[in-house]
């Protein structure tokens, strides 16, 4: 059994059995998960997450799952490096980069969904769903047929290849909706309300979103216990950014590090920026925009989680920062050729964001920052295709080689 004890509403505080249902029936507030945190502190410790497996499931008992075996395709675990040559670039000495990128379908959304589909298990659906953006159909599509769920997913039309493709291989129903992300998931929600399905990021979201928490924790714990001083996150619905906050929290709550003076960055393109313009303008109100940018995987205009994710920049004194789309391919490229990561555009959104604040003077070379990367460039190549040198094209033979060394110089 989980230390789960509730759903609880974010907005009034009414609490609810540990059902699929997302939202309050008095204030249409969103529900969110609720722990035994006594009970935690009982059982938690160290030594004990140290002994556990080497994946996101070592923090079990931070998650609200019941089931002994897990929906688990090895999500999480994945590389926090010392990101010395791109911080040369920054003026910044104590950069790290949480590599997200090698996760088993190439982003982080692998941490929600193996939450989100261990619970729909346990709910007993035979059929999971999700709206998504691009790196969540791949995920869902995944995670179902490791567990032999049927799956049906809604993507934009517009998708890159990649995403398309990265899903499709796994088997599901891949449906493409002529229309953007927030037209799919309005009519997602019209299905769920018909169809009895895990909609993972609808239904299911107050369990699902706890995925996220893993990050944070994880980069506590390869940090040496500690958090960091300040964490650049890209956005898009806001749960990703408030989670990881909400997971810093729960590790000094139980006693794990010391107080969390993280500063939390809300990153994001200009063509997408419905939370930068809320913190812009000094509100935790979010007013909805039409996206246009090739970031298409933060390309939400009407983010379910903005509010949530204003008040966690403002609870832990962050910031937020919209770059360009050409500021995104600069940031993609300057990440490759530094540390050897091929991020997506997300990732080249943190990066053109991390060059503003670090130039700005809002992080200083000494403070301890990560840069949190969370999906793969080798699904979004449309970005870039155009921007890179193209490879010195030669017959095989040496003279020809050393004439295309010769044009080249
Ligand atoms: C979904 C996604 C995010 C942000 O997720 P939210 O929790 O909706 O804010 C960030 N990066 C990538 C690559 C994503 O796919
Ligand atoms: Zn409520």
């Amino acid at each position: 059994m989980s230390y789960a004890k509730a759903l609880r509403c974010r907005e009034c505080g009414r609490e609810y059995p540990l059902e699929p249902i997302h939202v309050c029936e008095f204030c249409f507030g969103p529900l969110e998960v609720e722990y035994d945190y006594d009970a935690i502190s009982q059982v938690i410790s160290r030594e004990k997450i140290a002994q556990g497996p080497i994946g996101m499931w070592r923090y079990r008992d931070l998650l609200p799952v019941d089931s002994e075996e897990v929906v688990d395709i090895s999500a999480g675990f994945t590389p926090l490096i010392k990101a010395d040559n791109l911080g040369r670039e920054f003026g910044l000495r104590e950069l790290y980069v949480k590599n997200d990128c090698v996760n088993p379908t190439y982003s982080f959304k692998d941490r929600v969904v193996s939450v989100a589909i261990t619970k729909a298990k346990e709910f007993g659906f035979d059929t999971v769903a999700c709206a998504s953006t691009g790196n969540l159909a791949c995920s869902v599509a995944a995670h179902a047929a490791k567990c032999g769920l049927k799956a049906y997913v809604f993507v934009p039309s517009d998708l890159e290849q990649g995403k398309m493709i990265g899903t499709a291989i796994y088997g599901p129903t891949l449906v493409a909706v002529n229309g953007n992300y927030d037209e799919v998931n309005r009519l997602c929600s019209e299905i769920s309300d018909k169809y009895r399905w895990a909609f993972v990021n609808i239904n299911i979201r107050p369990y699902y979103s706890e995925g996220s928490k893993t990050l944070g924790y994880e980069v506590a714990e390869q940090l040496g216990w500690r958090a960091p001083e300040h964490a650049v996150v890209p956005v898009a619905s806001g749960s990703l950014l408030s989670k990881i906050w909400k997971g810093l929290n729960e590790l000094a709550l139980l006693g794990l590090i010391g107080p969390v003076k993280t500063r939390m960055y809300a990153t994001q393109a200009e063509g997408s920026a419905p939370i930068v313009a809320a913190f812009r303008a000094g509100s935790t109100h979010v007013h909805p925009v039409r996206p246009n940018t090739i970031v298409k995987s933060l390309a939400i205009g009407n983010p379910a989680e903005g509010y949530f994710a204003l008040k966690t920049i403002q609870e832990s004194q962050g910031a937020a920062c919209a770059v360009s789309d050409a500021e995104v391919v600069d940031g993609m490229k300057l990440l490759a050729e530094t540390e050897g990561i091929f991020a997506e555009t997300a990732g080249g959104v943190v990066v053109a964001s991390l060059k503003r604040l670090a130039a700005e003077g809002a992080i200083k070379p000494d403070e301890l920052t990560v840069a949190f990367i969370t999906g793969c460039g080798l699904k979004t190549q449309e970005a870039i295709a155009g921007s890179l040198k193209p490879p010195l094209t030669i017959d095989a033979n040496l003279a020809s080689f050393e004439e295309a060394l010769k044009e080249q110089a």
